[in-house]
């Protein structure tokens, strides 16, 4: 094996006074050195610090015997609101690994004051943060580190949704820090200005190392970052800085490390190993188990011959139990019970035509077409029109569905705050020419409840040539007369596609796309998920084309919905809950949006699931959103008002809540 190093600045050497840009070191096989030596090269000159006008590659030979395999990290992520609050999550985490909130930000606030970035890391004790390695602006530069089998490890990588070169190195250099015996974690914040993504790294309870990717750590365009490693009061420094420089480790594939190792280093049984996991798991308050219900309507279930009021339904009009859309299931039912097969096969009964021009009728759209959930719409939308050379996006708050679709095309993924255009704005100005780019976003946020700016995203989707996909999930049958987000905004767009579900207030099961003739041609021959699935039932679309039918006549209780939801909002205002986007210190907050969704932030886990039980107590079925789902520390109650509901109930509730709360 060689050591193969670049280094590379602009304005001539660093010696010589040269800014840095950028710098890596691999351990690769012989074969396969002169397409390390292009890719460092590429990477130099065409880097977002700048390009590199000196470029210095080294390179020398490792021998077997020399390398030591270490364990690759555990991974964890955490999107944070803002970077305040993701640092102070990190604080959390290195906490676990004995490193006092001391430490941390005596060491941080002495990485930001400096005046440049340095290259190296700052060694510092974990309990008083003090900086201990006496090499200045040089810090300790780690190298001879890279994966035992690196094909491997990036497709194991890329199988769990983490793609590109940066997270490969960070594990690489987070395990090598960590197999330090004296070290007890690292804190690492990137240097990129493209890359918001840091991390800490620690070792747990079991003492394996998990590295936990966190982000935003910083703002976009900032070209400051830092290493720091805490060490053990006590520590050699000399003898782990002689590790870090010189000793050369191979970390084994990432799930690999994964498993738990039984006595003997023998990797466990798989089953043992997840029966242990589901243990774990169910001591945990983020356990999920299922409760059955036999639904009334939409504000109305029983279960175990009690009564209760659902606070927690997307079936926002009731339409899911009214004779129309049974009658129509019916009438579906009629043509057989499947559809047996896909609808490029056989599975494309004239029911979907009907239900197709329902569907663009109801979205003022050329076009539509139906999948089989809003998930798949979703998956299938974003697949069919970018790949691998392309572009996403991304609202940070977006639906999983989009998320899992944003993955699997391969394309980068851009990942903007909120709601933030300005953010969005840069990162679309930062995109090279080539490569098409497609903003992705809820409409209504399905765990929020908030409204997407549309028009200002049209904006920038036509001012920088990009897409615009909206994912209508909780805005169809709700908003601009049930006709979603783009009718409650007034824009119409070619380069606008809609998205949405069946299956919430429409009241049936399914998903779709509205948008022109071309693009949904264009989505018809390119969605796998459309392609190799088998297509809904004949009672699903009979009851869809109902409830798309009673939505656009005007027959469904649009208007009821939203006066309940009025009714609920001053009924917490009154009772000082406060609820973002609906109640701010006991009025009617100034973002008030009309959605049905109230997000009872709770914060814990566990009171969000202790209020949940006592609202059932209560007789109220209201469940708690807990991490995933959510970010960790926003669990919360997600609230759902319905048209079902009646004024009673929501007094009944609020009641019930400002006791709890
Ligand atoms: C529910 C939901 C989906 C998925 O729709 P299904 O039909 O349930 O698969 C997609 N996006 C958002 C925002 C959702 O809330």
């Amino acid at each position: 094996m060689f050591s193969i190093r670049m280094r590379s600045a602009k304005g001539g050497p660093h010696e010589k006074g040269g800014t840095h840009i950028s710098g890596c070191e691999r351990l690769v096989e012989e074969k396969d050195l002169p397409g390390q030596a292009l890719e460092m090269v590429v990477r130099a000159l065409s880097h977002s610090k700048g390009k590199a006008d000196f470029i210095r590659i080294t390179m020398d030979e490792v021998r077997k015997e020399e390398i030591s395999y270490i364990p690759c990290p555990l991974i964890e992520e955490y999107r944070g609101e803002g970077i305040e609050e993701t640092i102070s999550y990190g604080k959390r985490v290195l906490a676990k690994g004995g490193i006092t909130e001391e430490a941390v930000c005596k060491a941080v606030s002495a990485l930001l004051s400096r005046k440049i970035s340095m290259r190296g890391a700052m060694i510092v004790s974990a309990t008083t943060g003090e900086r201990l390695d006496g090499l200045g602006d040089r810090g300790v530069r780690v190298t001879r580190m890279g994966f035992e089998n690196p094909a491997e490890a990036s497709s194991l990588l890329l199988s769990h949704g983490y793609q590109g070169v940066h997270i490969k190195e960070a594990l690489v250099l987070a395990g090598k820090v960590l197999s330090c015996p004296e070290v007890l974690g690292e804190l690492c914040i990137s240097d990129d200005p493209d890359y918001v993504v840091g991390y800490v790294s620690y070792k747990n309870s079991l003492g394996n190392p998990v590295y936990s990717r966190l982000s935003p750590m910083k703002e976009l365009g900032n070209s400051f970052g830092g290493r720091i490693f805490f060490v053990k009061d006590g520590a050699n420094i000399e003898e782990i800085r002689s590790y870090l420089e010189t000793k050369t480790v191979l970390v084994r594939s990432p799930l690999l490390s994964e498993r738990g190792k039984i006595a003997g280093g023998e990797l466990e049984d798989v089953v043992k190993e997840i029966e242990r996991e589901v243990e774990t798991l169910r001591s945990s308050p983020d356990f999920r188990t299922l409760h059955t219900y036999h639904p009334l309507n939409a504000a109305r279930a029983m279960s175990e011959g009690k009564e209760y009021i659902m606070m927690t339904t997307n079936n926002y009009l009731g339409l899911a139990q009214w004779d129309e859309l049974k009658c129509g299931a019916r009438r579906g039912a009629a043509m057989g019970t499947g559809s047996g097969g896909s609808r490029l096969l056989s599975g494309s009964f004239p029911l979907f035509e009907t239900l197709e021009r329902e569907l663009a009728a109801l979205k003022e759209t050329e076009s539509a077409l139906v999948f089989n959930t809003g998930y798949m719409a979703n998956v299938g939308v974003i697949n069919a029109l970018v790949g691998a050379k392309d572009h996403i996006l991304s609202d940070s708050l977006n639906h999983a569905s989009i998320i899992d679709g944003a993955r699997l095309s391969h394309a980068t993924i851009h990942v903007y705050p909120h709601n933030d255009i300005s953010s969005l704005e840069r990162i679309l100005q930062s995109l090279p020419e080539e490569g098409r780019r497609l903003i992705v976003t809820d409409s209504v946020f399905s765990m929020d409840g908030d409204i997407a700016p549309l028009p200002k995203l049209l904006e920038l989707a036509e001012k920088y040539n990009a897409l615009l996909v909206v994912d209508d999930a909780h805005a169809t049958g709700v908003l601009g007369e049930g006709r979603g987000s783009a009718h409650f905004f007034g824009i119409q767009s070619k380069r606008l596609l809609q998205v949405g579900t069946l299956s919430k207030a429409i009241g049936s099961e399914g998903g779709f796309v509205c948008g022109s003739e071309t693009m949904i041609s264009y989505i018809r021959n390119k969605a796998r998920s459309f392609i190799f699935s088998t297509a809904l039932t004949p009672m699903d679309i009979g009851a869809a084309i109902e409830g798309v039918r009673l939505i656009r006549n005007g027959k469904a209780p649009i208007s009821k919905l939203h006066g309940l939801v009025r009714s609920m909002t001053h009924l917490l205002a009154e009772r000082n809950i406060d609820v973002p986007g609906k109640t701010k210190n006991g009025n009617v907050a100034e973002d008030f949006n009309e959605t049905p969704i109230f997000p009872i932030i709770v914060g814990s886990s566990e009171k969000a699931l202790h209020v949940a039980e006592e609202m059932k107590k209560r007789g109220i079925i209201l469940s708690a959103i807990r991490p995933p789902t959510v970010a960790k520390g926003e669990a919360r109650l997600r609230l759902t008002v319905t048209a079902d509901h009646t004024e009673e109930d929501l007094a009944y509730v609020a009641d019930a809540l400002k006791e709890l709360l």
